[in-house]
């Protein structure tokens, strides 16, 4: 301390899920009087934070109840990108874990740097995830990231090497954690003793970790090889059929997907709706054949509460299209072998 002037807190930037490891993390540098920004990602993949799908959960109870600062970053195109061309693979689904790890780690690094703040935490365990944190993904992300001494985790921070913070006194390294594995005793321990409630249960993941979106999203990506913002809205609603290399189905499993297919249809999409019964609303991409069309009343067909009714009412709706027609559902081999992409 010169001439009784403060002293500057360090501050470090943490990346924050909203659950229990990434808390537990921020509270032991917090318990060292150490700044906190925290930054929550959001993805179009169900890491949002009004999403059940989410990494986490919701980060604002436990930074206002233990007084840090929480900043939310949209990953967007960047994201999207590591999906339809990840450099280091998938897991056991279509998730991209250990690019996602890169691209947030060097988002950090470039706040870190717009902040001057001194280093970055995370609350990964050794061990606990089987893509992301085996110790050499964890050494790989450090790397890519350009971070090499500045990330520190501090529940694993015993059994790593020390980091520049710790080694420069800025971090008391006695006071970190040695935890590695999957099982969350000590965690829990901690919440108890730091007081910290409410937390998530440990999710799974984001969307790209759910073997039913993953295999929607394959099947996209085999077919088109470029993913659109209008298509990753369609891909979290609906049953999705394929019809041919151009064309797909997608339809309405109840009231609230219906109301979401009409409000993401687009002019070029096609809309199929059983009339006077409780129908889904189908929306036809692609090649509009007469055979197609076909196909999707037939499935729309199958899917309404008129399916057993000798004459059905459907409405047809597309670009060059606007139609009425009797159906009989007797046509229902027309549908019958085709089975949704799950
Ligand atoms: S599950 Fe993997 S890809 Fe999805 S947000 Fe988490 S780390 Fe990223």
């Amino acid at each position: 301390m010169k001439n009784g002037s403060k002293q500057k807190k360090p501050h470090c930037i943490a990346l924050f899920s909203g659950g229990l490891d990434s808390a537990l993390a921020i509270l032991l540098m917090l318990k060292q009087d150490i700044e906190v920004t925290a930054l929550t990602f959001m993805t179009h993949f169900g890491c949002d934070l009004g999403d059940r799908s989410s990494c986490g959960g919701n980060p604002y109870p436990a930074a206002e109840k233990f007084g840090f600062n929480v900043k939310l970053m949209h990953l967007g195109q960047k994201f999207v990108d590591i999906v339809e061309n990840p450099q280091y693979g998938r897991g056991k689904n279509m998730n991209v874990c250990v690019d996602c790890r890169i691209l947030m780690l060097t988002e950090a690094k470039e706040f870190l740097e717009l902040t001057n703040a001194d280093f970055i935490i995370t609350g990964e365990v050794m061990g606990q995830r089987p893509m992301s944190q085996v110790k050499n993904k964890l050494n790989l992300t450090i790397k890519k990231a350009g971070l090499k001494g500045k990330l520190l985790r501090p529940l694993s921070a015993k059994l790593l090497p020390p980091t520049e913070a710790e080694l420069s006194g800025l971090v008391d390294r006695e006071q970190l954690e040695g935890i590695s594995g999957r099982g969350r005793h000590r965690q829990l321990e901690m919440a108890k003793e730091f007081g910290l409630d409410n937390y998530p249960s440990p999710a799974s993941g984001c969307l790209l970790t759910d073997r039913g979106y993953s295999n929607r999203l394959r099947d996209l990506l085999e077919h088109t090889g470029k993913l659109t913002f209008d298509d990753l809205n369609l891909l979290r609603l609906g049953r999705h059929f394929r019809l041919d290399d151009q064309t797909k189905l997608i339809i309405g499993r109840n009231e609230n997907e219906n109301k979401l297919l009409d409000f993401h249809r687009r002019d070029h999409h096609y809309r199929i709706e059983a009339l006077d019964c409780g129908s889904p609303v189908t929306l036809l991409i692609g090649n509009a054949s007469e055979e197609n069309l076909n196909k999707a009343t037939s499935l729309t067909v199958r899917y309404s509460s008129a399916r057993d009714n000798a004459l059905v009412t459907v409405s047809v709706t597309g670009p060059d299209v606007d139609r009425t027609i009797a159906f009989s559902p007797g046509a229902h081999e027309l549908s019958e072998s085709l089975q949704p992409v799950r």
